[in-house]
């Protein structure tokens, strides 16, 4: 397996930077996640990688070697895609020996690697099968071992499981993480669902608008924010951003609500309110570090109840505060209705606060 990385690159269409100026770096054996909403650039990325499209500038490196000019199938890469790609009319076997014949592989050696990777990923008992005569979880991992049997440097992969129902997603999701695991794979792997890339990946790369917007390990990413895009992309429900004005209480510092109640702040948070561009900064907090409160205590503020959802363990609640929806969680025996007026307390070791102006976070 090899390392990637990826300097500078770029990718222009017209006036549309598909892929704009991104590094990152994937270790050799590293699983890598690439998300982002649709459009913003991670496709295009992977695409650079694998050579189907010429970059606009930059550099990709693929193991010690620069490959920016190297055709696709000289990149000692193997791509597998959200529609399999497979050949209809060829059985299993003869879909995963097809790409070792063209390369003039020897019969017997072709014959060795089939069998392993049908091993690996348990579908020995396919081998002779057609595609239509298999399950979309099975059809998944027939073009997981094509570009297993490649011994490829690095794996591309493309929205590989969003073809599939929902458990059976669920369940390959942890397939790939164990083959991953199992051969010490270098991945990079493009989803729009943050929580697949939360589960499988080592890192995380955040992409909005053709930037990389951060790149970190999902517990990392999902603990520090870098900005309000990855507060609010990343996490289910997303973390809610309310906006709120620098004022103080009693002299200490403290914010103020357009409704014009004011929450005193810890230390810590005062401190990270200083280094605000302007005085109007946004609370993040995700839904488990919210206190939903029947009457008013020490720090609490008011909040309006928009919708409850109960969902068997937990049920969770949107409610307005300060104009903004909060989502929380509470447990399913607390009785809340509609419209009801209640109070929220945020946990100040776990608030996050980021500039209104820049988006960026306070730290
Ligand atoms: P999705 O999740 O919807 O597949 P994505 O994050 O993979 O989205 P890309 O397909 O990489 O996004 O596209 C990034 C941007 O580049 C989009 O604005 C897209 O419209 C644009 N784009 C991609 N390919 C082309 C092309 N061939 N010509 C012009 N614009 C393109």
């Amino acid at each position: 397996m090899a390392q990637v990385i990826i300097n500078e690159l770029m990718k222009t269409y017209g006036t549309i930077k598909a892929v704009d100026n991104v590094s990152l770096s994937v270790n050799d054996g590293e699983f890598v996640a690439l998300v982002g909403p649709s459009g913003c650039g991670k496709t295009t990325t992977l695409n650079l990688v694998a050579g189907l499209i010429p970059i606009s500038s930059g550099d990709i490196i693929i193991g010690d070697r620069v490959v920016n000019d190297l055709d696709p199938k000289d990149r000692d890469i193997a791509m597998v895609f959200q529609n399999y790609a497979l050949y209809p009319n060829k059985s299993v076997y003869k879909n995963l020996a097809f790409p070792l014949q063209m390369r003039k592989v020897p019969k017997e050696q072709i014959d060795k690697k089939v069998k392993d990777a049908a091993r690996v990923l348990d579908i020995t008992h396919l081998l002779e099968r057609r595609p239509r005569e298999l399950s979309g979880g099975q059809q998944q991992r027939v073009a997981l071992g094509r570009a297993l049997v490649r011994d490829p440097r690095v794996f591309l992969m493309d929205e590989p499981l969003s073809n599939l129902d929902a458990k059976l997603r669920v369940q390959m999701r942890s397939e790939i993480k164990r083959f991953h695991q199992d051969l010490g794979a270098t991945i990079m792997y493009v989803t729009h669902d943050q929580l697949e890339a939360v589960t499988m990946a080592d890192k995380m790369a955040v992409m909005n608008g053709g930037i990389l917007q951060q790149y970190d390990s999902p517990a990392e990413v999902f603990a520090n924010p870098v900005n309000m895009f990855v507060a609010s992309f990343i996490g289910s429900p997303a973390m809610s951003l309310v906006p709120l004005e620098i004022a103080t209480l009693d002299g200490a510092p403290a914010l103020r609500s357009a409704e014009g109640w004011v929450l005193p702040l810890s230390a810590k948070n005062a401190q990270k309110i200083t280094k605000a561009s302007s005085p109007k900064v946004v609370l993040g907090a995700r839904h488990s570090t919210i206190r939903l409160h029947k009457s008013s205590v020490p720090g609490s503020v008011p909040a309006r109840v928009y919708t409850v959802e109960p969902t068997g363990d937990v049920t969770f609640i949107q409610a307005f505060v300060a104009g903004a929806i909060v989502n929380i969680s509470v447990p399913p025996d607390i009785s809340v209705a509609p419209d009801e007026s209640m109070w929220v307390e945020f946990d100040q070791e776990r608030m996050h606060l980021f500039d209104a102006e820049t988006e960026i976070a306070l730290r």
